[in-house]
């Protein structure tokens, strides 16, 4: 399904009750990470033989809903997440944001949902950002957290796609994910659950994968972990990601580092760290592989001492290292638990690009004020 019109015109309609200068600076001198809003959200409305309509930014506020919307009880919901920075010159720019729109994109088609053009999903953002620029934080670490998402909103309790979608943004300020400095995780990998089978809904970012891992999480959390890692569905023994980031491993073979991530295989979601670090890790000099690799190859790699980082990466926190494993075949720490030379280089270097530190010779950061 596509959109039969492209109306990229977003209406403003300024909030009456915008935060005042004092109230934001008190909201944003700690604002973690998807507690606060900025003072306007954008709204567009599709529907079935109509495509979507005119995009409308106003006050950010509850919406109303019919209890019958389908997504309320089927699950029709995907949703999307990148960052808005503050630029060296003052302006603001995002990372990557044409990456999230086409992977938003996959996950509406694999929800049989309607594609939202690329060209709206961005002047969405282009009018939100430039409304609420006073929202952008800007310490390196801190940003503008984006939120896109789609919902289907007929009210009709057949099981069938809906006929009509809201596609909303919001925008959330963030703070440095690891305000006292990059702390390792422990994590606890899951054999009583999976996140994701072959034919599935893993590589799209739908809701119902949240829903569905949240009691592992929570058993994660119960042997003292921090977080969960995945096994494929089918034989248990390869590692996909870790809750919802995307998982790299850092060997050293013959004075050469190797950095190797799961390959992608349809049940796991195409980060775009994961990417953007595949090519970061190659202009610094290492190998980067994507390939299958095992909970034993883990374990005996890491006592072999060929293994000597482990790090998981996504928007939110960039970059975050593992330092101790935790299962049900045993337990491991790597790095003596702690942050080890390549996540941190990979991490700097990420963070540089986002910030306008350093030159942007992908083409990754898109101005937007
Ligand atoms: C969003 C997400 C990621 C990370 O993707 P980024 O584009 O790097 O933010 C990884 N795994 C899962 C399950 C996700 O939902």
């Amino acid at each position: 399904m596509s959109a039969t019109q492209t109306d990229t015109t977003i209406e403003i309609r300024p909030s009456a009750h915008a935060a005042s200068p004092e109230e934001r600076a008190k909201l944003m001198t700690n604002p973690g990470f998807g507690r606060i809003f900025t003072d306007h959200m954008v709204v567009v409305q599709y529907k079935e033989g109509q495509g979507w309509g005119k995009g409308v930014l106003s006050a950010y506020a509850p919406i109303a809903m019919d209890p019958a919307a389908s997504v309320l009880h089927y699950g029709q919901a995907i949703f999307e997440g990148f960052k808005a920075y503050k630029q060296p010159d003052g302006g603001i720019a995002c990372f990557r944001p044409e990456a999230n729109s086409r992977r938003f994109n996959k996950s509406a088609a694999r929800l049989a949902m309607p594609e939202l053009p690329e060209a709206i999903f961005l002047a969405a953002a282009k009018a939100l950002i430039t409304q609420d620029q006073a929202w952008v934080p800007g310490a390196v670490g801190e940003s503008l957290y984006m939120r896109p998402l789609m919902i289907a909103t007929e009210p009709a309790l057949g099981v069938r796609p809906s006929h009509e979608y809201l596609f909303i943004l919001l925008a959330s300020p963030s703070g440095a994910y690891f305000p006292a400095g990059v702390k390792p995780v422990t994590v606890w990998i899951s054999d009583d659950y999976v996140r994701a089978a072959p034919g599935g809904t893993g590589f799209a970012k739908c809701a119902g994968n949240y829903a569905a891992s949240l009691v592992a999480q929570r058993q994660a959390q119960g042997e003292g972990c921090d977080q969960v890692v995945w096994l494929d569905a089918i034989h248990r023994t390869n590692i996909e990601e870790m809750g919802g980031m995307n998982i790299f491993f850092v060997y050293q073979e013959k004075g050469e580092t190797v950095v190797v991530t799961p390959e992608l295989t349809g049940t796991l979601l195409p980060g775009i760290t994961r990417d953007s670090l595949l090519q970061l890790a190659r202009e610094q000099g290492f190998r980067a592989e994507e390939r299958k690799i095992t909970v034993d190859e883990w374990r005996s790699a890491i006592q072999e001492g060929r293994m000597t980082e482990a790090f998981a990466c996504g928007t939110a926190a960039v970059i975050t290292p593992v330092g101790h494993v935790k299962s049900r075949q045993g337990n491991w720490t790597i790095h003596n638990g702690e942050t080890g030379p390549v996540a941190a280089k990979l991490r700097e270097t990420l963070l540089n690009l986002q910030h306008g530190l350093s030159k942007d010779t992908h083409g990754w950061m898109k101005k937007i004020v």
